[in-house]
């Protein structure tokens, strides 16, 4: 693979950009490899990355229905940030945070993390509780957040209302290490990482079927022919109750269908990431200008991947409260991704039922964030059969009553 460099980009200027190579191979696929990794989204390929990366394991294949990073991945909108309460949940959160802060270098590719702080507003008695009580529980696992009070809010965010007519704004759950990054990138540049590895990344290639023998993998059936493996990995968000379903064993987790819109671009005028759990709002502005605006999920489980009329209604009346100039935006853009949704609302790195499949699943609405944290760990399930990242995040969890509950405390989980 070849480094990317300013040298580099003044060098192919020279000669009319013709020297690139292609950031990924596209290859078929082979009769058998030691892992199958189905999901080609952010979580898939950081598994594979890692895989590679940690403990040598190249001959791995990634197959993706779709193209790879069209899934939620590419559908999110991107804040990165730690503030969970529980224990294991910060763990994990906080090894992805730090792993986005020097993603851009490891990968060798531009992901753009823009840690320009996340802050979550208090807009309830409620609220003020919950979130002094995990700014107190994030001191001790070591997350840097802060309880800023109103004036505070307004020094950070000009455009904001805090006297709102329903909700004033009581303060805010600050991290100022949190932020975004490009989610494309996130997944252009791990593909191309595991590709320059040597491993396969196959597009268009849908699992169809899990074939196992005396309650162990040994291969997937797909649109592109029959794969042998040793061992598989579902990563799948939405769809993961789907390939369950084919390898024979059901997954604790609900789909349902996660929206968010665009406005058209404007100058700049918010350079922090506001969520407003409260009204069920959240909006953060992006390089272009738009500002990237995200509610909730639908009330019914479905995998409908599209917009609909009546959220956009519900979160921009929401936002129109605490920012009043949202009144004046045009709409540009509006779309869905199939959420994978938990009890506790925390995910699931997990063995399975069937020796050698492992799942990772139920990030929900979000995911995005822990993409590095989560690779990490799973790479590590898989290669070693423990995970002290995961160890908590086992499915077994909901036969043990052993919830790791972050509903009630994340509010919007994203
Ligand atoms: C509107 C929206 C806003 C969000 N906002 C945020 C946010 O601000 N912050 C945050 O942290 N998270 C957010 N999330 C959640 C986050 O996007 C997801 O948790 C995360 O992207 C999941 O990544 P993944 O790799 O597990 O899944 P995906 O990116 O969905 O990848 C799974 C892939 O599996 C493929 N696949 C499915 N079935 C098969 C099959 N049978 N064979 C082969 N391939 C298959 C799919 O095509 C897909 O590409 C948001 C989600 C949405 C929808």
């Amino acid at each position: 693979m070849k480094r990317y460099s300013a040298f580099a980009v003044a060098r192919e200027a020279l000669r009319y950009h013709t020297g690139w190579e292609r950031a990924w191979r596209s290859p078929e696929p082979k009769r058998r490899y030691d892992v199958i990794i189905v999901g080609a989204g952010g979580h898939g390929l950081a598994t594979a990355y890692f895989l590679g990366k940690n403990f040598g394991i190249t001959n791995v294949a990634v197959l993706e229905k779709g193209w790879l990073g069209g899934g939620n991945t590419g559908r999110n909108t991107t804040i990165i940030r730690s503030n969970y309460l529980q224990d294991p949940s910060a763990a994990i959160y906080e090894k992805a945070r730090s792993l986005y802060e020097t993603m851009s270098q490891d990968l060798n590719y531009n992901v753009m993390f823009s840690p320009r702080g996340v802050i979550m507003l208090a807009q309830t008695e409620h609220e003020v509780r919950g979130y002094k009580r995990t700014a107190h529980a994030n001191a001790l696992q070591g997350v840097q957040t802060e309880w800023i009070e109103p004036a505070r809010v307004k020094e950070l965010v000009p455009i904001i209302n805090l006297e709102g007519p329903r909700y004033p704004v009581l303060g805010g759950l600050w991290q100022e290490r949190g932020g975004t990054a490009r989610h494309d990138a996130v997944a252009w540049g791990y593909a191309r990482a595991c590709s320059a590895m040597g491993m396969d990344i196959i597009q268009k290639c849908e699992v169809t079927g899990v074939r196992s023998e005396n309650g162990r993998v040994v291969g997937v059936d797909t649109t592109k022919g029959a794969i042998d493996c040793d061992k598989l990995g579902m990563v799948v968000a939405g769809n993961c109750s789907h390939l369950s379903e084919m390898a024979g064993f059901r997954l604790p987790v609900e789909s349902v269908a996660l929206q968010a819109l665009v406005s058209e671009p404007i100058k700049p005028c918010m350079d922090v990431v506001v969520m407003a759990n409260t009204v069920h709002g959240y909006m953060s502005q992006s390089d272009k200008g738009e500002m990237v605006i995200g509610g909730g999920t639908d009330g019914f489980n479905n995998y409908t991947q599209r917009g609909s009329f009546h959220h956009i209604e519900e979160t921009v009346r929401a936002l129109n409260e605490t920012f009043p100039m949202v009144s004046r935006l045009k709409m540009l853009r509006q779309w869905g991704g199939i959420v994978d949704v938990t009890g506790d609302r925390s995910p699931l790195i997990s063995k399975t039922p069937v020796d050698n499949i492992f799942v990772n699943a139920g990030w929900g609405t979000g995911g995005f964030k822990a993409i590095p944290g989560s690779g990490w760990a799973m790479a590590e399930l898989m290669a070693t059969g423990h995970s002290p990242l995961a160890e908590e995040f086992s499915m077994m969890r909901f036969k043990e009553g052993k919830f790791i509950d972050e509903s009630v405390a994340a509010g919007v989980a994203h």
